[in-house]
């Protein structure tokens, strides 16, 4: 019987024989076992470097913004379910047509956290893997049009390990002390903008934070123009934010991201009931007005 990465690679094979699409980004064996890294593959004889574990850490949705990927048309794209909820959202914003994504979904039952890889860590359990996958609900992606089985056993969660637990701690500080700690968080930030190049939903021609006439951020690396750029970012992103975690992990000086964009899922999802990236068909929570929403600050 064919194992996953030959599951995976038979269906690229077939998408590029048969003309449905001229690229397939996936994800191929890195340089060190416990290391994979994207790939771009345009040959039907090169579907066999097509590879899928559980250190295919990479959200490729991201690539999905690049006219040098564009170009192609016709994509196919290997997706976790966290991740596929990017491709979602972007159709959902009119950035990407259905029919132009082919989408190979894989069952994933979570990614070893990459320090942890990195130490030969290979058991997916509840303390190796991230926390967005101990709250994961999308194991089997929503949306694909084909989908590999994982081999992989299903996490087996104990209930004693809290995903994001600081969250509830922030939210139990007072004003002032959760200031501090962003305070102190955001003085570290680099203004390096990695968060927002490893994001699939940064996809703004012109950033906000390029944007001179007016200046609406100091893109000085310092206490005001720190807390301006990551606090606009997170509303940029509030109801949009699909949790991949790669902004966290491309930040070079360890910025919990996911702290903020997981807080502005949770108020999102009370205030709204949104949920982003779910269904195509949705319109983007702010991007529609109901006399019912939540206004007490205009009040
Ligand atoms: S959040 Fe879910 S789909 Fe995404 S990596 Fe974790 S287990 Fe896989
Ligand atoms: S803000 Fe971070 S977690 Fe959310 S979609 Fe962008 S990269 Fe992923
Ligand atoms: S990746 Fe980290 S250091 Fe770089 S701009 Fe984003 S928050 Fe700042």
């Amino acid at each position: 019987m064919a194992n996953t990465d030959e599951k995976l690679q038979k269906i690229a094979k077939d998408l590029l024989e048969g003309g449905e699409v001229s690229l397939v980004i996936g994800y191929t064996k890195g340089s060190i076992p416990q290391r994979m890294r994207p790939v771009f593959i345009t040959k039907a004889q090169d579907a066999s470097r097509l590879s899928f574990s559980c250190y295919a850490v990479q959200d490729l949705a991201v690539f999905l913004k690049k006219p040098e990927v564009k170009k192609f048309g016709k994509i196919g794209i290997v997706v976790k379910g966290c991740d596929e909820k990017a491709i979602n959202a972007l159709i959902q914003e009119y950035q990407l047509l259905r029919d132009d994504i082919k989408i190979i979904g894989m069952e994933c039952n979570g990614i070893i956290r990459q320090n942890l890889a990195d130490k030969g860590e290979a058991a997916v359990s509840e303390t190796t893997v991230y926390d967005k996958c101990l709250i994961c609900n999308e194991h089997t992606p929503v949306l694909y049009d084909y989908l590999v089985p994982s081999e992989n056993q299903k996490l087996n969660l104990s209930g004693n390990i809290k995903p994001y637990a600081k969250i509830e701690e922030l939210d139990s500080m007072s004003a002032e002390d959760k200031s501090a700690f962003w305070k102190k968080e955001f003085d570290k930030c680099l203004k390096c903008y990695a968060c927002r190049q490893a994001c699939p939903l940064c996809y703004c021609s012109r950033c906000i934070v390029e944007k001179n006439m007016p200046q609406w951020i100091d893109t000085n690396i310092e206490e005001t123009g720190n807390a301006q750029w990551n606090l606009i970012r997170a509303y940029h992103l509030s109801g949009r934010c699909i949790g991949c975690g790669e902004c966290e992990r491309a930040c070079p000086v360890n910025i919990p991201l996911m702290l903020i964009n997981e807080k502005m899922a949770r108020d999102t999802y009370s205030l709204f009931g949104n949920k982003s990236g779910l269904d195509i068909n949705a319109k983007p929570v702010f991007g529609v007005f109901s006399e019912s929403d939540f206004n007490e600050f205009i009040k």
